[in-house]
């Protein structure tokens, strides 16, 4: 018997495949968790097992987004250190976020996810690294909201062993033993990565920076993650600081460091990736490494205008990363989009740095090839999974605006009118049908003026 179909019709269409594939007004059927059939005008006649028929007139479908870094922990404290760059914000905020737990982790996982998946995600990633000595289950905490919400997940063990002691920039209570930390990545991956195609859960291994890991814990990371058959992750080449940090300790910049210690690959992403050279650049594009592209972030410390252009030129795989709501407050992807096409326009190459197709390409199907998926997501095409979004284009903030992709991504954030992640709704009217929005709201800010007392009680 047939899977059950949804049909969705009318709307200007966006497929971001290998050729940009657009429609003006076209169709696009799912039968059960997967793309049937994408193409002009109305769907075939004749479909049996319809379960629903969506006229999408005045709308927009595209792959759902794809975030590549996040740390969902950080919901619960954002709006601190406002005016300060990375290592200066963090030195603030590490005695803050040594005092997390599994609760704590559950309500920011929550936020964050919830108000992503509300703005077009359908694949989400977190990088956890903070583990307070008997905080609770916090990677499960996450893991196990990302299911209620019913978003795909590209979760990371990630860790911290360099203390200050160790010459590190996190106080030494904020670290664990690099023994403790590869066990526990190991677990993670024994116990949660599934790595079939229809997977709702990968798991990858993610030491936190150079300057908060051992070189140590780096290669072994990387012998673990090739052994287990998952993907590497990490914070590369964010500030000036960690450039005349990697000079100062090891004798050179962060991407030779990286290569030294086994973590340039295809199977490798960094987040940022601001301070690269041309052969920073070049060592990236021949080695398949992908970047997490966060325009928010970097501006938000002051960290500088990642090269982005110059790496799609190169050929190096980019998406698009929100990261943590500590330096991004929106938390949710348009905005990455957006600022990812005006802010490469600050830079070298001006106007002909980044086009709006460009930008939801990052957003989608460069998200995908970073984290590994591109054969299951990131386009819309037959036979893949269906994570899609229905982008309301005729209401007040986009209606005038006749090209749908400008719409999408020079435009307001557009309402977000269906989002279909494996196949099922999660979002319908600009609403979380899966979760309680309004729960979590009071949920997060419970679990942030808990922290906040516990941490002015210290
Ligand atoms: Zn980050």
């Amino acid at each position: 018997m047939a899977a059950p179909r949804i049909v969705i019709e009318n709307c200007a269409i966006a497929t971001v495949d290998g050729h940009d594939t657009e429609y003006a007004s076209g169709h696009v059927v799912v039968a059960g968790n997967r793309i049937e059939s994408v193409g002009a005008g109305k769907a075939p006649e004749n479909l049996e097992q319809v379960v629903r028929r969506v006229d999408g007139t005045g709308h927009l479908a595209t792959p759902g987004l794809i975030n590549t870094h996040h740390h969902f922990y950080q919901w619960i404290t954002r709006g601190l250190a406002q005016d300060a760059n990375l290592f200066d914000w963090l030195v603030t905020l590490y005695p803050v976020w040594a005092r997390i737990d599994e609760p704590m982790v559950y309500a920011a996982a929550q936020g964050s996810l919830a108000m992503m998946v509300r703005g077009g995600v359908t694949t989400a990633m977190d990088h956890h690294y903070v583990f307070p000595r008997g905080a609770g289950d916090l990677l499960g905490a996450e893991i196990r909201a990302a299911q209620e919400i019913g978003v795909r997940f590209t979760a990371t063990r990630g860790s911290m062993d360099r203390g200050r002691s160790d010459g590190g920039l996190p106080p030494d209570f904020a670290v664990e033993t690099t023994e403790a930390a590869l066990i526990a990545t190991e677990a993670a991956i024994d116990t949660y990565h599934d790595p079939s195609f229809d997977s709702m859960l990968h798991i990858a291994a993610a030491p936190c920076s150079p300057f908060s890991v051992s070189t140590e814990l780096l290669r072994e990371a990387a012998v673990l993650a090739r052994r287990k058959g998952v993907r590497l992750h990490t914070h590369g080449s964010e500030t000036v600081e960690e450039e005349k940090f990697c000079h100062e300790l090891f004798g050179m910049g962060p991407t030779d460091y990286f290569e030294s210690t086994g973590w340039l690959g295809e199977d490798v992403w960094m987040a940022h990736c601001v301070h690269m050279n041309d052969s920073d650049i070049a060592a990236f594009a021949r080695t398949g490494t992908g970047v997490a592209h966060c325009p928010s972030s970097n501006a938000r410390l002051a960290a500088g205008i990642a090269r982005v252009p110059d790496m799609l030129a190169a050929g190096v795989p980019v998406g698009l990363g929100v990261d943590g709501t500590a330096s991004n407050e929106s938390g949710e992807l348009h905005t990455e989009l957006r600022n990812a096409l005006l802010i490469n326009r600050l830079g070298a190459h001006r106007e002909k740095a980044l086009n709006a197709r460009q930008a939801l390409r990052l957003g989608t199907y460069g998200g995908a090839r970073v984290l590994g998926r591109q054969d299951q997501i990131g386009s819309l095409e037959p036979g893949k999974l269906a994570d899609l979004v229905l982008w309301k284009l005729d209401g007040i903030g986009h209606s005038s605006i006749a090209d749908p992709v400008a719409a999408l991504v020079f435009g307001a954030a557009a309402p977000v009118a269906l989002s279909l992640i494996n196949g099922k709704p999660v979002v319908e009217d600009n609403r979380l049908t899966t979760v309680d929005e309004d729960a979590i709201a009071r949920g997060t800010r419970h679990e942030a003026q808990r922290l906040a007392r516990i941490v002015a009680a210290d």
